[in-house]
């Protein structure tokens, strides 16, 4: 039976980002080697690494003020890697779930940080909109797409200070003007590549403004002059990002795969909005095109488990929603066809007639 992976991360791959891993994995460039057995510094894998940050620069247009840096541990480093190198007195939050609160929390520890706003009140089922950012603070940090919640900001929010974000989980779904970020970070596992390495954009005059010393490994000047090469990169991973990139721009580039995730969205949600046992749990305007995040109606909540098992015996798989939010949760990433989303569509209208 055919498998369509809705999990939220680690998610979906390409077929093409999975086969010619799988390939250099078993043999590297024609070397008779393994992708995973060989130096860093060798001409092939220096050649991956450059290939694959020209290539991001190239996707998302990325203007000469910024350099692109592959790193390890994840999203979740660069929750206190961006402002130790940043935050000298004061930043500014927006803290729109789970996510932008643990940034929040390792923010703290370097300076003074300002919450903007915050849509915890009713579960971080919506983007805050009206808000004031101080003028003194360094950055204003947004998640532009929250995971776990379902919520995207559609709308760069425009302010009077650079901004730094976490785009973990929606990075290369849609165009973005990177010239107005001082730091883009973006854990691998939802659009990119396997876990184990994070993509950051660093603008470099953004460094060298914070008077304390940073360990070079937390250094992003290190990673810049090294060109992401100071220790052993993720090899594997890196390689992966690289199929993924090539595989994005073989598309016609990210403004195609922002057509197609605002297509295979509107299926999804237009589904859950017309069928009669499920109701979306984020505000309508900021619906993520990325996690799709649905509950029962209530008259049909003790279907929960009947779906969950209906679903996955037709080969759906990960749907089951985020323990903070319950219900289901699809992730539809860019490496999801439209076909998937069609299958799960159909599992809830056949469902639907059962009941
Ligand atoms: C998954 C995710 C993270 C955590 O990423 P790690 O690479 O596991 O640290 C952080 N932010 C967002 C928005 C995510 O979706």
């Amino acid at each position: 039976m055919k498998k369509h992976n809705f999990y939220a991360g680690p998610s979906i791959l390409s077929e093409y980002t999975i086969k010619n891993t799988a390939a250099a994995v078993a043999n590297f460039a024609g070397t008779g080697l393994s992708l995973m057995e060989v130096s860093h510094r060798g001409k092939e894998f220096v050649a991956v690494m450059d290939e694959a940050r020209a290539l991001v620069k190239e996707l998302l247009d990325v203007p000469a003020s910024h350099e692109v840096i592959f790193l390890g541990g994840g999203a979740s480093l660069q929750f206190c890697m961006a402002p130790y190198n940043l935050l000298n007195k004061k930043a500014a939050y927006l803290d729109t779930g789970t996510w932008a609160s643990k940034a929040i929390k390792e923010a703290k520890l370097f300076g003074e940080v300002e919450v903007v706003a915050s849509s915890k009140d009713r579960n971080y089922a919506y983007i805050p909109k009206n808000y004031t950012v101080p003028p003194d603070a360094e950055y204003l940090h947004i998640t532009t797409n929250n995971t776990i919640f379902g919520t995207e900001l559609h709308r760069i929010p425009d302010v009077p200070v650079p901004l730094v974000s976490d785009m973990s989980s929606d990075i290369f779904a849609r165009p973005v003007d990177v010239s107005k970020f001082d730091v883009i970070y973006a854990g691998a596992q939802k659009n990119l590549a396997p876990a184990g390495v994070a993509l950051v954009l660093v603008r470099r005059d953004a460094l060298g403004r914070v008077e304390r010393p940073i360990p070079s490994m937390l250094n992003y000047r290190t990673h810049i002059d090294s060109g992401s090469m100071y220790n052993t990169p993720p090899v594997v991973p890196v390689y992966a990002a690289l199929q993924t990139l090539k595989w994005y721009k073989e598309q016609g580039g990210i403004a195609v795969i922002q057509r197609k995730n605002v297509e295979k969205a509107a299926r999804l949600y237009d589904e859950i909005d017309r069928n009669r046992l499920f109701t979306g749990t984020a505000a309508v305007e900021d619906r993520s095109l990325m996690n799709v995040c649905f509950v029962m109606n209530e008259a049909y909540g003790s279907l929960e488990n009947t779906f969950s098992e209906y679903a996955a015996a037709r080969g759906i798989v990960g749907i089951k929603g985020h323990r903070s939010v319950g219900g289901f949760r699809a992730s539809i990433y860019n490496a999801m066809p439209l076909d998937s989303v069609e299958a799960l569509v159909e599992v809830m209208q056949s469902f639907e007639q059962t009941v």
